[in-house]
């Protein structure tokens, strides 16, 4: 890019230009709605070509400074935004830059939409970390704001055409009616062939002539039951109320042989028609928008040159199929995180001396399209290394802090990993949530793991001092596995220590591990410092433990961790 404007902070459009004018390109860029970009991710500066006003004059010139301010603009039902593409790639620089491309909506201060395409790359630095990201930005669509309560179809488009957001939004819903029992129903996406070669050819205007002929045609032979909207450039998605194999089959044949029929007449000549489908199937294939619209463009990239024009999505596990798991698992944590299906369980932490719980212990749960209950070791080791587990934290906070809102008596642990503690952000944010439910804050321990907190002491000792300040308890987590000195106990400001359950599990038939826990005990002791032991297996334990002076016992023997249908305290004293 040789042309970068960027927007004056006070939200005028002054532009400041950098560097030369005349060379720049900007009645093409203009003419396909298109501007270039860069993002700085160190500093989430954003710059922009020169006509960005040109094509985003409707966005206020705050919202194009940081990549912060740009993403409060995306709209709600965006997918994936750039940065968790990015961030959640399975793709690698190797110096030529990795791609990226998404699709989504941008809202106006005066409640239009405005679709986008983004295509870019992103590139790293020496360690592989994101660094920045270069690309173009083209507006595919608009939805002037409309004053009826949906305001989700197009008023100056064709007509029965919806925005993307709304086609996601009726996917989802179709796939959370009756818990996957409903019938079955196809998600297409269609995609018009050869359109750069018709731009080239006979121009853009001839090129829009041949969409929205295209999109007039696909609405006109849609069932009142089915929906339609724009996806990408030239492509659609299409949902099919009936999914069942053969008439999926009939219904995608004739929507090609409709749309495609007949030539589109435009000033330079009448131009043929291809259209190209791909298919995926519900609940089989995906059970969320995003999974089913991204099989539904594998198949679109299957039917590639196959004479009836169209795929169905086929599972299998193919080598394809297994490059793509880890950033399916990632897609998996977005698409948790974003359709709220981050659950936690309750394992109550049972006084020794009282029989009841002292507090309980929020733990990870995440359901699945299919509805079953995921355990964190399903996501954990992928959350952490695509640095997603910093927001699965946070949601466990926030969904900690509302149910000890609800329930004024409740003491909560919640778990933190080291990548949640070193985010710069994290201590900020993490103060102001716990700010909005005021009175959480002293009914909360934080627990993190020893092995973890010992290899980051340095670190980690500014971070734990800040939650303390906030009067959040501490809790050492695993404790026995990392050999901490005490005297680090005291300078990380440990009040709890939870002894690792490995060792507590056996202290009924290990002389070794009853010495090691009673010993931990009594030191824990003389330093003030309270103490749990994990994994209570059994009644001979639990009693070796309270005759040590133990004050907490956690474990399946004493009460297992279970996602609640009721209030944790009515449940504990019934
Ligand atoms: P943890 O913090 O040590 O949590 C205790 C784990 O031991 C839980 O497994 C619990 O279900 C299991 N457990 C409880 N009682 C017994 C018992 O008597 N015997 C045995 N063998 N196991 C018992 P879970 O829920 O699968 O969690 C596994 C780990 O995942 C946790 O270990 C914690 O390190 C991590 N985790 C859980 N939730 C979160 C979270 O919100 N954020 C982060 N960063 N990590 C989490
Ligand atoms: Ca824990
Ligand atoms: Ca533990």
């Amino acid at each position: 890019m040789n042309t970068i404007t960027i927007p004056d902070a006070a939200g005028g459009w002054e532009a400041q230009s950098r560097g030369l004018g005349q060379t720049e390109p900007r009645d093409i860029l203009n003419s396909i709605r298109a501007v270039l970009y860069t993002w700085d991710m160190v500093s989430d500066a954003l710059s922009w070509g020169a006509n960005v006003r040109d094509v985003l004059g409707a966005l206020p010139a705050a919202a194009l400074l940081s990549e912060a301010a740009f993403t409060a603009s995306v709209s709600a039902d965006c997918v994936m935004t750039r940065y968790q593409a990015i961030k959640t790639s399975s793709m690698r620089d190797v110096g030529a830059g990795a791609p990226y491309r998404l699709a989504y909506n941008l809202k106006t201060p005066a409640g239009a939409q405005i679709a986008v395409e983004d295509v870019g790359r992103w590139f790293a630095d020496e360690r592989g970390r994101p660094v920045r990201a270069h690309g173009v930005l083209r507006v595919t669509g608009e939805d002037a704001a409309s004053p009826s309560a949906t305001g989700d179809f197009d008023e100056n488009a064709e007509r029965g055409i919806c925005s993307r957001p709304r086609m996601v939004r009726a996917i989802n819903d179709l796939c959370q009616e009756g818990q996957g029992r409903r019938a079955p129903f196809a998600v297409v996406v269609a995609g018009i062939e050869g359109l750069p070669e018709i731009n080239l050819r006979d121009g853009y205007d001839a090129a829009d002539l041949v969409i929205s002929a295209v999109a007039r045609r696909l609405a006109e032979n849609l069932r009142g039951t089915d929906l339609l909207a724009r996806y990408i450039g030239g492509k659609f998605a299409i949902l099919l109320s009936s999914g069942e194999t053969e008439q999926v089959d009939v219904a995608v044949r004739r929507l090609i042989r409709l749309t495609t029929q007949d030539l589109v007449p435009t000033h330079t000549r009448a131009i043929p028609v291809r259209l190209r489908a791909g298919v995926a199937i519900a609940p089989n294939h995906g059970r969320n928008a995003h999974r089913l619209l991204q099989r539904a463009e594998e198949a679109f990239d299957l039917a590639a040159g196959r004479p009836e024009g169209f795929a169905v999505y086929k599972a299998d596990a193919s080598l394809a199929e297994a490059r793509r798991g880890a950033v399916t698992a990632a897609d998996e944590i977005v698409a948790a995180l974003n359709e709220r299906r981050i659950l936690l369980a309750y394992q109550p932490v049972i006084s020794a001396k009282t029989g009841r719980a002292g507090f309980y212990e929020a733990l990870l749960r995440v359901r699945r399209d299919d509805g079953t209950i995921a355990l964190p070791a399903a996501y954990l080791p992928i959350a952490e290394k695509s640095g997603l587990v910093v927001q699965l934290d946070h949601r466990v906070c926030e969904l900690a802090f509302a149910r000890m809102a609800a329930e004024p008596e409740l003491r909560l642990s919640v778990n933190l990993s080291v990548a949640t503690l070193q985010d710069p952000d994290w201590p900020d944010r993490f103060a102001m949530t716990l700010k909005r439910t005021p009175g959480v804050a002293s009914r909360l321990i934080v627990e993190i793991i020893e092995t973890i907190a010992v290899a980051n002491l340095d670190s980690l000792t500014g971070v734990l001092a800040q939650i303390k300040a906030l009067g959040v308890r501490i809790a050492m987590d695993d404790f026995g596995s990392g050999h901490t000195s005490f005297r680090n106990l005291r300078r990380l400001g440990i009040d709890i220590v939870k002894i690792d359950g490995a060792f507590v599990q056996n202290v009924a038939r290990s002389a070794d591990d009853r010495f090691f826990v009673r010993t931990l005990a009594e030191l824990a002791r003389h330093l003030g410092i309270e103490t749990v032991a994990e994994w209570v297996e059994d009644a001979e334990t639990q009693k070796a433990l309270q005759g040590w002076g133990i004050d907490y016992l956690q474990g399946y023997h004493l009460g297992p961790a279970e996602v609640p249908q009721e209030p944790l305290l009515l449940k504990a004293s019934a």
